[in-house]
């Protein structure tokens, strides 16, 4: 067991048991007598590997069989972009809803390649909420709309997705993917940069419904069709092996713990421990989002001052609770509490909430 609660917003905490199978895949994968790093993505034990991740997780998520599975590279920023050079033929717009800084990043990258129409946004609310399905202002024909599910800077999460009737509904779930039970029909694509809630930075899942991946013009360089990489499972070239190992021990110990409705429950018991902390501290601790929008992954939060967050943030560290600083962008404190972080770990920090609340009011 180790001594330090990792609250990092990605890359994030992995199981133990995930760690200590690497960690001997790390020197002898599969009985090959060669390292996980060390074997080709063409062999034959990696090629069942890859095989078994996609079956578990299609299994985990109940990914219908109009859909297919790619383990990309890139991260989840190259889907900003990838999104739009398949899906976003000229003539055409592409609703996105902005609900905080990743939203804006996709947003960036689409208006470069195409036209994009704001469906709505909550800047104007500093990002603590998201958007009812009456505000959205969405474009009869458009080629789709896309969505932040877990706003993971901000702290607030869609609980209700947003109804789109026959236009593709795409998500960036990079940072509450697989933390509950999801309808994976609802939605066109679903991303995720692996390294919150799957594994280790260096690769990103991509759930595609397949024919949507026929629509990319064939001018598109190989490597950016979702077509091709469909072909070629994923090893059009090289695919992120050793990252692809890790997400495939994650989902294993996902299926181990009794699957997505199981972890939703521990989802909940964790984020309660926090955000009870927070609550009942009379306006010392001050959330960021409105209570219906509440992230269960980063709970975000104020103290009074920035002197006192610093403070927070120095001692927790003493106290082993690590990783606790909010995002440049936005200050305060974020606690990001993903499927892999311990349940003491929320109740460790709860009491450490209380104890610097009673030694600096
Ligand atoms: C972390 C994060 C990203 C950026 O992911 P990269 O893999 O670093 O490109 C994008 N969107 C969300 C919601 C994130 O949490």
């Amino acid at each position: 067991m180790r001594d330090v609660f990792n609250f990092n917003p990605g890359p994030a905490i992995l199981p133990e048991p995930v760690l200590e199978s690497t960690s001997k895949a790390i020197l002898n994968f599969a009985n090959t007598g060669m390292s996980i790093m060390e074997v080709s993505h063409r062999s034959k034990d990696f090629d069942a590997l890859l095989i078994e991740t996609e079956s578990l997780l299609t299994e985990i998520l109940n990914i219908p069989e109009n859909y297919k599975v790619l383990f990309l590279q890139g991260g989840a920023s190259l889907q900003f972009a990838q999104i739009p050079i398949n899906l976003l033929p000229s003539g055409k717009t592409a609703d996105y809803i902005d609900t905080g800084n990743f939203s804006k990043n996709a947003i960036k990258e689409a208006q470069k390649l195409g036209n994009v129409n704001i469906a709505a946004s909550t800047k104007d609310d500093k990002y603590t909420r998201i958007p009812e399905q009456s505000e959205l202002k969405l474009t009869p024909d458009a080629a789709y709309v896309h969505i932040t599910s877990n706003n993971t800077i901000e702290g607030s999460q869609w609980k209700t997705f947003p109804d789109t009737g026959n236009v593709p509904l795409i998500a960036d779930m990079s940072s509450d993917i697989l933390s509950k039970p999801l309808d994976v029909s609802k939605f066109g694509i679903i991303y995720a940069g692996a390294q919150k809630n799957m594994g280790p930075a260096g690769v990103t899942i991509v759930i595609i419904r397949k024919d949507l991946a026929d629509l990319c013009p064939e001018n598109v360089p190989n490597i950016l069709q979702y077509a091709v990489q469909i072909k070629n499972n994923s090893c059009y070239n090289t695919c992120p092996v050793t990252s692809i190992f890790v997400v495939h021990e994650v989902m294993k110990w996902l299926k181990d713990l009794g699957g997505l409705k199981e972890m939703e429950k521990i989802n909940e018991k964790k984020a309660a421990i926090v955000y009870d902390a927070l609550d009942s501290s009379n306006g010392f601790y001050k959330g960021a989002v409105q209570k219906p929008y509440r992230s269960l992954m980063n709970v975000t939060f104020r103290l009074p001052s920035e002197e006192l967050e610093a403070e927070f943030v120095s001692q927790a560290g003493k106290k082993n609770l690590k990783g606790l600083k909010g995002h440049r962008s936005v200050g305060g404190i974020r606690a990001s509490i993903y499927n892999a972080f311990p349940i003491e770990g929320a109740q460790a920090l709860a009491d450490f909430m209380a104890e610097f609340e009673k030694s600096h009011k």
